[in-house]
């Protein structure tokens, strides 16, 4: 069995932020020379997502109406959690966002669904942080 393993860094300008890192993690699969089993790729920070969507502006500014709905930035009082941080709703958005996803490697390619792309969520942003790729199989 191969193994492959990569990080992958962000620092997005704002707060939050939606990427679509379908690319990069195609690159990684390129890489590992991996052509059947299976692809994790997780977010290695409590405040930041992986998850699987569509690519579609309407949908990206329904999820951050939603997850403000949800647990909103502010005020930053709301939430016990801060005190030495504010990041209290980036923690609970990244919860019901999820922290990974795993994705079928078949003939070389991300075996995926017609309109799925893997996105990094961003929701305390800012600062550097890591996504990790690692991949399984043969
Ligand atoms: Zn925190």
């Amino acid at each position: 069995m191969k193994s492959y393993k990569k990080e992958l860094w962000f620092n997005t300008s704002s707060r939050r932020q939606l990427i679509n890192i379908t690319g990069e993690v195609e690159k990684c699969l390129a890489e590992s020379q991996i052509t059947e089993g299976l692809l994790l790729c997780n977010a290695m920070h409590i405040t930041a997502s992986v998850f699987i969507n569509d690519d579609e502006s309407g949908l990206h500014n329904d999820f951050e109406k939603w997850l403000e709905g949800l647990a909103p930035e502010k005020p930053y009082s709301r939430y016990q959690h801060n005190g030495y941080e504010d990041n209290g709703d980036a923690h609970l958005k990244r919860t019901i966002m999820g922290r990974e996803v795993v994705v079928a490697i078949s003939d070389g390619k991300l075996d995926f669904g017609p309109w799925e792309r893997i996105f990094y969520g961003e929701f305390d942003g800012k600062r550097k942080k890591r996504v990790l790729v690692k991949i399984i199989g043969e």
